[in-house]
């Protein structure tokens, strides 16, 4: 047995609704990953197993490793479907929400998020959510939505409705937010959950090679050239930099998700305790930090970059050139050091 952890109250408001729901719409984050595509498929094949009519929208495209998770080729990409997408965020009785706190996570959803009057569920283990939902499931200390959701169906008694599929599903979303339970990871119940999942039949193996063991001939080598020519230590802050200008990530064919996981390399050096990835998009500069410890790049993210995320993990947006994004970071450096360098 696993502690309750979640609220009576948001379990029985959360009965109700899907009790009275026969269209669910399941909507997750931009650039979604693991956690988002496990957790909202999960959702999906055990909403669909009671009978309802669940379908997984998301705001854009996603890895191509993850497309072989069970179901992930009936997810509306509103990227290519947008239409179709707010259709479905719209006309529904219920909108479950997974692994994002405000409406403007789901990009180009938002509006149709926000003026959708369904009624919401919200689960997910971001800091600080800030969504109209009518049931809000909040734990910033879970490592994982799909977690979350586990704990989610079992209060609802649905345990016996996760199937291999879902479990499957669920199990790739924690092992993705915990890096191959290498981070987040001490929870003991979180091995309870493992083995549940295995028994149902999740091959924890493939997954393994799904997430963390395919690469391409490209990614591979962008992220050799990552390392050697553009890892940057910063030995006053303890951090490191990595900088890919859109050139650089063309040079190699980039596609998304190539550069997923880089941003923790750094970290495996003796004294590098944050590490910062800026990647130059065609509309902004995304930033990653990641760190050890209770160095907080959640702080670091909020202030300068205008995101925000988990204590070791988070991430931003920076509107301008790459080199001023750049200059700006370096331009803070004193700032943390004083701050978070002891
Ligand atoms: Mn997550």
């Amino acid at each position: 047995m696993i502690s309750p952890k979640i609220d009576q109250k948001n379990i029985d408001r959360a009965k109700d609704l899907i009790d009275g729901a026969e269209r669910v719409t399941i909507v997750c984050h931009t650039g979604p990953d693991g956690d988002a595509i496990g957790s909202s498929l999960a959702a999906a094949h055990v909403l669909t197993a009671i009978g309802k009519d669940a379908k997984v929208v998301v705001p854009d495209s996603f890895m191509a490793n993850l497309h072989d998770l069970p179901g992930a080729k009936e997810i509306v990409d509103a990227a290519k479907y947008f239409d179709f997408a707010a259709k479905l965020l719209t006309e529904t009785d219920l909108v479950l929400c997974l692994d994002f706190n405000e409406p403007r996570r789901t990009g180009r959803l938002a509006e149709v998020l926000t003026a959708s009057t369904a009624p919401k569920i919200l689960i997910d283990h971001h800091l600080d959510p800030d969504i109209e939902a009518d049931v809000v499931i909040s734990h910033p200390e879970m490592p994982a939505t799909a977690y979350l959701l586990f704990r989610f169906l079992c209060r609802l008694e649905l345990f016996n409705f996760i199937d291999k599929a879902a479990a499957e599903c669920i199990l790739a979303g924690m092992m993705t937010d915990t890096g191959n339970f290498a981070y987040n990871c001490n929870d003991p119940e979180l091995y309870i959950v493992v083995a549940e999942l295995v028994r149902k039949g999740a091959d924890k193996e493939k997954l393994n090679n799904m997430l963390f063991n395919t690469f391409s001939a490209h990614c591979m080598r962008l992220n050799a050239y990552a390392i050697l020519r553009k890892m940057e230590l910063l030995p006053e802050v303890k951090g490191s930099l990595i900088v890919l200008s859109r050139d650089e990530l063309n040079r190699f064919h980039y596609t998304r998700g190539d550069t997923e996981g880089l941003v923790n390399k750094p970290l495996a050096i003796p004294g590098v305790e944050f590490s910062v990835f800026m990647r130059q998009e065609s509309d902004c500069i995304r930033v990653s930090m990641r760190s050890r410890g209770d160095f907080p790049v959640n702080i670091l993210c909020s202030d300068y970059f205008g995101g925000g995320g988990h204590l070791n993990a988070a991430g931003g947006e920076f509107y301008g050139t790459l080199d001023d994004a750049v200059a700006h970071f370096k331009e803070k450096l004193s700032e943390i050091r004083k701050r978070f360098i002891g």
